[in-house]
């Protein structure tokens, strides 16, 4: 049986939130795999203070919402997600160049490789890897973003979080409880919001900075396929590669309707722009079980599954046995 959602408070939302408050809107739009079906409802918010206002209304109200930065770490579900999501787009950027250590602060929709490529213009360095990363700084403070050597832990100094009963509080990244790929957030999701964060920094010039990003950039255009994907579907296990075990379990370029297992990357799966969610759920339990049968090890997703999935993954189960 499939539950029908509560419909939202619609005026009570408008009257608080404005008239921009969209309805129906579909997130494959709003996502990097560019799949999955209609959020109820989007707000777009353009600061930290119109941010935290819509944070407060929403709770006050209990309606459900998340925060959408870039949607490169989501996959919505094809039935959607029947609440409010907020698109965060606070993007003040603020170099401190003279501080010891110098830093930058930003918002937490601000775009990671500019905050990087901005430091990198006062001939401030340390960010190079993040500006490899897709995704807004609120995303990759939530899931611990990292490539290269280079984390959200190790640069991290303060961040600003809203949370539901204390307010607004000041945590360190120790506070943020951050293990590979993951944080105290993202293990409990819903439970406070990352207005805005002040990242470490260190002495480079803009010419260093500039060159460090190219390589890198160029590095990643080598070793990933380009195309609507997620990045790396899958967490690496201890000591291995999850690309590995894929690629050694035969699956490189499994399909599953529009989406496959990459024949470049093995953990990244590309949509040929006809996929829906549906197809990388089936190929992510098809991958899963393969591994898990071949090699003994389960792997666990990196990538985070948002909206009604309870009666999606239902379908997909019953798909599969048929
Ligand atoms: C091609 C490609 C390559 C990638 N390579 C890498 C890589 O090298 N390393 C890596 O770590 N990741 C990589 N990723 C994954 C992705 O870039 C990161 O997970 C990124 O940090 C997601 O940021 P986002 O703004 O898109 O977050 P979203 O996907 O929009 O959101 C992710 C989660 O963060 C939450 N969130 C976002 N903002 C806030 C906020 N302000 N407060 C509270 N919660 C918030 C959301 O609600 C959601 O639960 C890659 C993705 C793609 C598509």
């Amino acid at each position: 049986m499939i539950d029908h959602p509560t419909p939202l408070p619609i005026h009570e939302l408008r009257a608080q939130l404005g008239e921009h408050l969209q309805e129906n809107v579909p997130m494959s739009s709003y996502t990097t795999a560019r799949v999955g079906g209609h959020a109820a409802a989007l707000l777009a918010v353009g600061s930290g203070d119109e941010l935290e206002h819509a944070v407060q209304v929403l709770w006050n109200l209990e309606v459900p919402f998340f925060i959408l930065g870039s949607g490169a770490n989501l996959l919505v579900s094809d039935r959607g997600f029947h609440g409010v999501v907020i698109l965060n787009r606070a993007h003040q950027i603020k170099v401190d160049a003279a501080g010891d250590p110098p830093s930058v602060w930003a918002e937490s929709g601000a775009v990671l490789g500019t905050i990087a490529r901005r430091a990198g213009l006062r001939g401030l360095g340390g960010l190079e890897w993040a500006a490899t990363v897709p995704g807004t700084l609120g995303g990759a403070l939530y899931g611990n973003a990292g490539a290269f050597g280079g984390d959200m832990q190790q640069a991290l100094i303060m961040a600003e979080i809203l949370h539901p009963i204390d307010g607004r509080l000041s945590w360190t990244a120790d506070r943020m409880e951050y293990d590979y790929r993951t944080s105290v957030l993202k293990r409990h999701p819903g439970q406070a919001v990352i207005l805005a964060a002040r990242l470490r920094l260190q002495p480079s010039t803009p010419e260093a900075v500039k060159t460090a990003i190219a390589e890198l950039s160029a590095k990643r255009r080598s070793t990933q396929p380009p195309g609507a994907s997620l990045g790396s579907m899958f967490k690496n296990p201890q000591d291995d590669y999850a690309g590995r075990l894929i690629e050694a379990a035969g699956l490189k370029g499994m399909r599953v309707g529009g989406v496959q297992v990459s024949e470049v990357h093995a953990n990244f799966f590309v949509n040929d722009e006809s996929a829906c969610a549906s197809d990388y759920w089936q190929l992510i339990q098809l991958v899963r079980r393969t591994v898990q049968e071949k090699f003994g090890v389960q792997l666990e997703l990196e990538i985070e599954p948002i909206g009604d999935w309870d009666s999606e993954m239902q379908l997909v189960e019953k798909r599969i046995s048929e």
